[in-house]
């Protein structure tokens, strides 16, 4: 049976992820941007968290480690190679491990860009992929740490999952990716679509997140940088994908 995955907004515009798994009654939390919400949101429905799973090291995904953890005595588990940044770790791990969680197991995949050590948690056996500020809906965050072709390389990991994939992001950043995704891709009508669609959603204040990683295949931007009507629209034709990935991603940082 695949996990319940209950999505917790948090601060102004992030997003924590709650999953239960209703057989063993197992608890997971995929980042904490601050605890009050998480708390309340496990408080209504019974649930008791037994890991917080932790995607990078900045303070809007790990605020409400510490408190959850004294609440709960949950397992923090996060990337190794942010060991010496994050609250300290009950289970390091790499690119490539895998880890039981709720019954269920999650890859561990490397996805540097936004910062050198975030990790992505894919989980096969329910088809969501938890991605943070590396892949967004229509969006992806910005390459603060690495370098754009390790950007780039992340997200052809991300986009080599299965295509019905349910990718959780860690904002709700989907109006403004979408009113940019717009002017690289004036003529996709799949985007135009999916814009006006976002417009709906997010008029009546629903989460955009998740989404399904074949919508973001057919109209994000960020992925689409090797697609040779991308390239010509931005007048790249000639150039490797990822120089065309970093282009995009430049004129959005200005956006
Ligand atoms: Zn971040
Ligand atoms: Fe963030």
């Amino acid at each position: 049976m695949p996990l319940k995955i209950v999505t917790v907004p948090c601060l102004s515009d992030n997003y924590a992820f709650l999953l239960h798994d209703p057989v063993s009654g197992c608890t997971a939390l995929v980042d904490a941007p601050e605890a009050p919400p998480i708390q309340a949101e496990l408080d209504h429905r019974g649930w008791h968290l037994r890991d917080i799973l932790i995607t990078h090291h900045h303070a809007d995904h790990t605020d409400g480690v510490e408190a959850l953890r004294a609440a709960s005595g949950a397992r923090v588990i996060g990337a190794a190679a942010d060991a010496h940044r994050l609250p300290p770790l009950d289970l390091e791990l790499r690119d490539g491990d895998s880890v039981e969680v709720c019954g269920e197991t999650a890859h561990v995949l490397d996805v540097s860009g936004h910062t050198v050590g975030h990790v992505a948690f894919h989980f096969p056996a329910s088809g969501a992929a938890f991605t943070a500020d590396s892949l967004m809906v229509l969006g992806c965050g910005r390459v603060f740490e690495g370098t754009m072709e390790q950007m780039w390389n992340s997200l052809c990991r991300l986009a080599a999952l299965p295509p019905e994939t349910q990718v959780f992001s860690g904002h709700e950043y989907t109006m403004t990716n979408a009113n940019f995704a717009v002017t690289i891709e004036p003529d996709n009508a799949a985007l135009i679509s999916r814009k006006a669609a976002v417009e709906r959603d997010r008029a009546i204040g629903k989460p955009t997140v998740p989404s399904l990683l074949s919508d973001e295949l057919a109209t994000n931007p960020f992925l689409r940088a090797s697609r040779p009507e991308v390239k010509i629209a931005m007048g790249m034709a000639d150039a490797v994908d990822s120089e065309v990935f970093a282009e995009i991603r430049r004129r959005k940082d200005r956006f």
